[in-house]
């Protein structure tokens, strides 16, 4: 079984209407680039969503994400985001409102925002292309440490600490098959970095 897409942390959800932040056309203006290219996608087989997008909009962590099972979703609207509102990494716990549930992932994304305030977007994709050349080559999470899980947080912060991932921003996740994360100041430098190594690993 595919170890993707279903929530780990005890997610406190509130169903709302569409959010309505001025966030919400910069993120799809960057989902659709990573979209198009297979980054963010939808296992057919499956029938499981992979892939999410968000981005900070406030110096304590709060972020907008996609929601969970969009990835199947072409044209996102703001139907599509949750916004987190508060979390508990060590609880295991993530406070999120929005017309759908905030993703899988956002554990994950949450973990990443707390290592340092100038992190203003964080992008997770799927690639088997690029989780095969880069483990163990770029900074690279312990293969025994799943998704959204306070493990995950943790080899985050290792790599933080450790690796060069500070200035590069890319990051594998050896336990999470297909799975890397980019980081940046903002959506364009996040989605482009990790735009740039599919490109660059095209064949
Ligand atoms: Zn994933």
């Amino acid at each position: 079984m595919i170890d993707e897409g279903y929530i780990k942390f005890d997610s406190r959800w509130r169903q709302t209407e569409p959010l309505h932040n001025s966030e919400i056309d910069l993120l799809n203006r960057w989902r659709r680039p990573l979209y198009d290219a297979g980054l963010i996608g939808y296992y057919e087989e499956q029938g499981i969503g992979f892939g999410n997008l968000s981005v900070r909009i406030s110096p304590e962590g709060r972020f907008i994400i996609s929601a969970t099972q969009t990835g199947h979703v072409r044209n996102a609207g703001a139907e599509h985001y949750a916004l987190v509102e508060d979390f508990d990494i060590e609880q295991n716990r993530v406070f999120s409102h929005g017309a759908l549930e905030a993703s899988s992932e956002s554990l994950t994304h949450a973990a990443l925002y707390s290592l340092d305030s100038r992190i203003g977007a964080v992008v997770h994709v799927h690639s088997e292309k690029l989780w095969t050349a880069l483990k163990d080559t770029v900074p690279t999470t312990r293969a025994d440490v799943s998704y959204g899980t306070p493990e995950m947080a943790r080899e985050f912060d290792r790599l933080w600490r450790e690796s060069d991932f500070p200035e590069t921003g890319i990051a594998v996740m050896a336990g999470h098959a297909s799975g890397l994360v980019s980081i940046g100041r903002d959506l364009q430098e996040a989605s482009e970095r990790i735009l740039a190594l599919d490109a660059k690993f095209a064949d």
